[in-house]
């Protein structure tokens, strides 16, 4: 297939059907070239492939209802691109509009519920999600291709958090304040923003809209939740379980579809109050300056370059262990995934020599296999952006393991990339610079401690990063001097808790944290308020 530009072909399928199929290289999750693992289709047009798929729905004020979108996408396993999954509308603007409607409809009523209230339709939520783990987390693998152990966990963090945000329902504490003058004084109160879009990736599919929505909904607002089109029927279980829970009508609305029509409506609409993205800082920072025209709430969670610093003292297996699962655990696809290990020269090639037979060691294949490490990557262009990536790397540094997408037998069906380990690595090479997204790690060789924080910090995201030493001293100071929202002392650059705040820095992350208490800063607004208990005129102005 020759994929261009708004290039269209046709051609029959087996059934003597017409399929046009249409290779667009900017819209929606097919924004970076991505035809959602598959093919672009017409409405009614029939595919080749070997199972049943079902039509991916919007969630409509309560509701599941078809799109009237003329355009539909494929999203086919990246295991097995035989195996088509769904198939995704791509929803209008007006269709949009119509959920932003229902969810500005419902907000009255849903503020004034009693939070504790919200907080126990949530606390069913959560353990709803719990039951069906095993179903969802299938859906998951299937769709995105992390392995099921992975999947598990990623539903087992989700419930968590829906937990710890039905509690907030019973936290949702304002202040009070002392006044200046008798008998006075100030209390505040935390209110809903009102209407709060979610636009998520594909890579967290159950999680990140989880941390969007459970906290938006403990807080009283009303959610509009654009998923990625890469993982349609898990966005519809999350959602589902949300309305199996008790969310009444119209409080959660989910409209699939590309960012730049659907995506583009939330951050335009003026009904839209708060913005919750989470994503590459590409799109992020777009959003965030076209938000900002509209005085929206915006918080944007984006990409990651993080490092882990080995220093000469560490624990040298714990520190390959960690960095092998840091760096190849969910096929490299986290945005906290280890892409850099900065190491001291004396340890180096004791470190790299281990690091290699660990990646050569790394069991990759389809996620629903037992004792699979690591799946594919979520479709072709990933997959071609790393192997672009390795290409790169190869040319600024030395290849010692991996470089190649996998193919032969089971790997032929599906988007595998071999654990890559990349020696030789300067600080200013595009593999040290530039988000790669697939299982590739960098070696950058320091002398001392001072230049592995220079190198760690020379870079313009700033999301997670892990230090490797058994000196405190050394420990502390990286603490203090390390430009990342979130760091780990021995222990991999990934993993948050549920009720941990979320966050990077630098060009990683902009706006309040999210998950955890944190949460309630971006959903909520502070409302103060002036008690004067005199009952009698005031003598004098405060000031
Ligand atoms: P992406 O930025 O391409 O897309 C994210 C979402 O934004 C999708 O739903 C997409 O449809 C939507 N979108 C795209 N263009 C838009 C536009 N113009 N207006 C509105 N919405 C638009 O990211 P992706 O490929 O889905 O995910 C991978 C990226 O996400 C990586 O960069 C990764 O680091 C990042 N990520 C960050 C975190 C974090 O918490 N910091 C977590 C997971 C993933």
């Amino acid at each position: 297939m020759n994929c261009g530009r708004l290039q269209v072909q046709e051609r029959e399928c087996e059934e003597s059907a017409i399929v046009r199929i249409e290779c667009i290289i900017d819209e929606g999750d097919v924004e970076k070239g991505r035809l959602c693992g598959g093919v672009k289709l017409g409405r009614g047009a029939m595919t080749t492939a070997t199972t049943t798929d079902v039509l991916a729905k919007n969630f409509v004020n309560g509701e599941w209802v078809e799109s009237k979108a003329a355009r539909i996408v494929e999203r086919r396993n990246p295991a097995n691109t035989d195996d088509v999954v769904a198939r995704v509308p791509l929803s209008t603007r007006e269709e949009m509009k119509e959920a932003i409607a229902a969810a500005k409809d419902a907000a009255a009523a849903w503020s004034d519920t009693p939070a504790p209230t919200r907080g126990k339709i949530l606390f069913r939520a959560a353990h709803l999600m719990e039951g069906q783990k095993e179903e969802l987390a299938r859906i998951l693998t299937r769709e995105e291709g992390k392995t099921l152990k992975d999947a598990r966990g990623e539903v087992q963090r989700a419930a968590n958090i829906i937990e710890f945000m039905a509690g907030e329902g019973r936290r949702m504490n304002g202040e009070t304040m002392p006044s200046e003058l008798p008998k006075n004084f100030s209390y505040t109160l935390r209110r809903p923003l009102g209407v709060v879009g979610a636009i998520t990736p594909w890579n967290f599919p159950v999680a990140i809209p989880v941390w969007k929505i459970a906290p938006a909904l403990a807080y009283g607002n009303t959610v509009v939740f654009k998923p990625s089109t890469l993982t349609p029927l898990t966005a519809m279980k999350v959602a589902e379980i949300f309305h199996q829970a008790g969310v009444p009508a119209g409080a959660l609305n989910v409209v699939m579809g590309s960012g730049r029509e659907t995506g583009d409506e939330l951050v335009q609409n003026r009904l839209v109050h708060g913005l919750s993205f989470t994503g590459s800082t590409e799109v992020g920072s777009h959003l965030y300056a076209s938000g900002a025209k509209g005085l929206k709430k915006i918080q944007c969670e984006m990409g990651g370059k993080n490092p882990v610093v080995v220093m000469a003292d560490a624990d040298l297996s714990l520190a390959v262990e960690a960095t092998a699962q840091g760096a190849f655990g969910s096929t490299g696809q986290r945005c906290t995934a280890t892409s850099r290990v900065v190491v001291e020269e004396t340890i180096a090639d004791e470190f790299v020599k281990r690091l290699v037979e660990r990646a050569n060691r790394f069991v990759v294949g389809d996620g629903m296999d037992a004792g699979v490490e690591m799946g594919p990557s979520v479709d072709e262009n990933q997959l071609q952006t790393v192997v672009k990536y390795i290409e790169i790397g190869k040319s600024e540094g030395k290849l010692l393991c991996g470089g190649e997408r996998l193919t032969g037998g089971k790997y032929n069906k599906g988007w595998f990339v071999a654990p890559t380990v990349i020696d030789g690595i300067a600080v200013e090479n595009r593999v040290a610079q530039e988000e790669i997204f697939g299982p590739v790690v960098s070696v950058i060789r320091v002398k001392n401690f001072d230049e592995a924080i220079e190198a760690a910090n020379s870079v313009r995201y700033g999301l997670s990063s892990a230090i490797y030493s058994t000196d405190s001293n050394k420990i502390f100071e990286f603490v203090d001097k390390i430009e990342t929202g979130m760091t780990h002392v021995n222990s991999p650059t990934v993993g948050g808790e549920a009720h941990v705040p979320f966050g990077g820095a630098k060009e990683s992350s902009v706006g309040a944290r999210e998950v955890g208490h944190a949460a309630m800063d971006f959903y909520t607004d502070i409302k103060i308020v002036y008690v004067d208990y005199t009952g009698r005129k005031r003598e004098s102005n405060i000031y």
